[in-house]
């Protein structure tokens, strides 16, 4: 891969204050040259894309991260957690993959760790087939309630666990790891199950008391001490609080084991209670939102101690390790979207972080079993696909210059990719604001940190020279000819339909004249209805229950009716679902599922239950409809009819991106313009596939 434009380099030093992040610490008998640790994440890959997941780390490791984890591997195929693809090491076919892993980890210098990981009652085995184990007669817990139930484990299954995972030390040794990591957090490890009262309800010398809960997780470290001590550090990952209450394992029982256990593993690696704790979104979680949580700590304890809280900020990790919190900044989703992190606080480059905004779009990738994506860097996991770096492109082709219109997400991306190649790019934004859809809906409750997508982009705009940016440029089509540009990518988004077509109605229903009818547009606009509000939503992401908590804020009553079963359904996969419904219930909106809009009449609705098709009047003063959109593409197809005059104004290629392609989240949007960007004046590649991908070794 051809790496020739470097960022913005003017040579400024990593400034003084930051400089105990940049201390090596010693973990067992390993050292990290920082403090800076990237903690086990899925990517959705795993097994299934093992070259795409170890270039992903490869490029954290270029990026300066000490530590690097894979996502979570499974230790034998008597658990697993399928349909969901993390990696596995159940025999020797695994550990080429694995050891692509770690040597792409260690290409420039950070710790490989590995995340060894026993699901029991949280894995189904619907691959494998064999009977899932666990402390104690568990139905499965998982996202998918399957029919199944894991069987309490004996003596001999107790030796089985402790002999397969000597079979994952030695193994995970022999592909290259340096880091250990039994999985006990998250309600997903099966250390976890044994050490909570909820799932370990055994009566012999592993349940009961907390010495005895945690006899199994002693007993799998002295093994590990045992297998690759000497050479490998041993650490542990677990849950502050389980979240159950006194019931299950609490953050005072946690101190507790610490205290009891001070220097059983080599480091204590601490996550919040539930995935959907842990990873919260910006929405619902702040920065170092476990502060409280892990706080103390690590006074407990002489080893090192990580820990997480969505951390972008230099400052905030700083006062992290002063204040005693923790030793290394656990991170996940800010190494997703900004795996130069480290370099950048260590070259003085501030400005130049993209920070996380807190969407948990790369999470959706693991939940939906695809390919994580992530919003503020497109190239994730892309970085084998197709090739593609947070940080460098190759340079222009040729001297064209680039027009790209609409200042959103897209245009954005586009234009900023666009002149990292070099290319002479303008952007033409219709209002006086960049940012499109972004800065329309940052401005909504608990989306602020979306601002972060316009502000990363314009400031690194604003320092290219080769980028001029024209406010209050509303271009037609005899504007764009007339300028010439050799490129033109249209980029002007996309507008909330009015008619109530989205999926339970697939044509327009009838819509009275004689009551307000808005759209997510038009409040965001700052036109806003009164009184009984009925917000009708069969878009199933965000928009709907935000819009629900503004007007409730505006002193109005709301009901929420959609054709789903739940509330946000698709928020599902942002692990924000139960929050939002619980922040609507709490709000007091008036929720009613399994109901489709079948007219807007003077005075109220027309509902129809989904199931059974009978109707019923709902009154209200107003409603706003949530449902599909439409492409703002006029100037693209007014352009497209006059393409013979393209050629005689200079004009090469004319391409529609982003939502003025196909209204998506802002995540296709920021990726759309990425695209535009990589593949301008590209070859083209016929039929063939436009990324690489990996196909099973088909055996005899
Ligand atoms: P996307 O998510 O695809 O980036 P957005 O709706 O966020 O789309 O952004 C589209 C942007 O394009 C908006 O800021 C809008 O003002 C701008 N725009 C729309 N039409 C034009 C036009 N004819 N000329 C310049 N800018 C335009
Ligand atoms: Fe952060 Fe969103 Fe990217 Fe995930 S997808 S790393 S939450 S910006």
């Amino acid at each position: 891969m051809d790496h020739g434009m470097a960022p913005q380099a003017d040579g400024k030093l990593r400034d003084p204050r930051y400089d105990i992040l940049f201390q090596p610490v010693k973990i067992g008998p390993v050292t990290s040259k920082n403090r800076f640790y990237q903690v086990p994440h899925c990517n959705g890959g795993g097994y299934r894309d093992p070259s795409a997941a170890a270039e992903m780390r490869r490029v954290k490791s270029e990026g300066g991260w000490g530590v690097i984890f894979t996502e979570q591997v499974e230790i034998h195929h008597s658990s697993e957690i399928t349909p969901f693809i993390e990696l596995r090491i159940w025999d020797d076919d695994d550990l080429p993959g694995l050891a692509k892993m770690s040597d792409a980890i260690h290409s420039h210098g950070a710790l490989a760790g590995i995340e060894l990981a026993y699901s029991g009652a949280n894995g189904p085995n619907l691959y494998t087939r064999e009977v899932p184990l666990a402390p104690s007669h568990t139905p499965i817990l998982t996202f998918t309630s399957d029919p199944v139930q894991a069987r309490a484990m004996d003596k001999q299954d107790i030796r089985n666990l402790r002999h397969w995972h000597r079979l994952a030390y030695r193994r995970a040794k022999r592909a290259g790891f340096d880091i250990m990591c039994l999985y006990g957090a998250h309600g997903f490890g099966i250390i976890q199950h044994f050490l909570s009262p909820r799932t370990n309800q055994r009566t012999d010398e592993y349940g009961g008391s907390l010495e005895n809960r945690s006899r199994l997780l002693k007993e799998l470290i002295s093994d590990a001490r045992d297998e690759v001590g000497d050479t490998c550090a041993i650490a542990v990952r677990l849950s502050l609080d389980e979240l159950a209450g006194e019931a299950g394992f609490s953050n005072a029982q946690l101190r507790d084991l610490v205290a009891m256990h001070a220097d059983l593993p080599d480091l204590w690696d601490f996550a919040h209670g539930t995935w959907e704790a842990c990873s919260g979104t910006s929405r619902f979680k702040p920065e170092g939102a476990q502060e409280d949580l892990i706080r103390g700590i690590k006074q407990l304890t002489p080893r090192p101690v990580v820990g997480v809280g969505r951390f972008t900020s230099a400052d905030t990790m700083v006062r992290q390790i002063r204040q005693g919190l923790m030793d290394f900044i656990g991170a996940a989703r800010p190494s997703i979207a900004d795996p130069f992190l480290p370099r950048k606080i260590d070259e003085g480059r501030i400005e130049d972080i993209r920070e996380c905004i807190g969407c948990n779009i790369c999470v959706t990738g693991d939940m939906t079993m695809s390919l994580s994506r992530c919003t503020q860097n497109s190239s994730f996991m892309e970085e084998w696909r197709k090739g593609w770096h947070p940080e460098f492109i190759r340079p222009r082709q040729s001297e064209s210059k680039v027009l790209v219109v609409g200042a959103g997400p897209a245009g954005l991306s586009a234009a900023h990719k666009a002149g990292l190649r070099g290319y002479e790019v303008a952007l033409a934004e219709a209002g006086d604001e960049l940012g499109g859809r972004v800065s329309r809906e940052s401005r909504l409750p608990g989306l602020a940190a979306w601002a972060r997508v316009r502000d990363y982009r314009k400031g690194q705009i604003a320092r290219m020279a080769n980028v001029n940016v024209y406010r209050g440029s509303a271009l037609t089509s005899d504007d764009i000819l007339a300028f010439g540009f050799e490129h033109v990518a249209i980029a002007t988004g996309a507008r909330w339909r009015r008619d109530g077509v989205a999926r339970f109605n697939l044509l327009p229903v009838p819509v009275s004249s004689d009551i307000p009818v808005l759209t997510p547009d038009d409040i965001m606009a700052g036109n806003h209805p009164g009184g009984r509000v009925m917000i009708y939503d069969d878009d199933h992401y965000y928009m709907g229950s935000v819009l629900a908590e503004l007007l409730i804020q505006r002193g109005c009553d709301v009901i929420f009716l959609t054709p789903s079963t739940r509330v946000a359904e698709w928020s599902f996969n942002t692990l924000e679902q139960g929050a939002i419904q619980a922040r609507l219930i709490e709000a007091g909106v008036d929720v009613r599922i399994t109901r489709g809009l079948s007219a807007i009449e003077r005075d109220g609705i027309v509902a129809q239950c989904v199931y059974t098709g009978r109707t019923e009047k709902v009154t209200c003063d107003a409603v706003v409809m949530v449902t599909a959109r439409l492409p703002e593409d006029s100037l693209y197809l007014d352009l497209c009819a006059r393409q013979a005059e393209w050629a005689p104004h200079g004009i090469r290629s004319v391409k529609v991106i982003g939502d003025a392609n196909a209204p998506a989240a802002i995540a296709w949007a920021t990726y759309a313009g990425h695209r535009y960007a990589e593949e301008l004046e590209a070859p083209p590649l016929g039929d063939a596939l436009p990324f690489r991908r990996e196909v099973a070794n088909i055996r005899d």
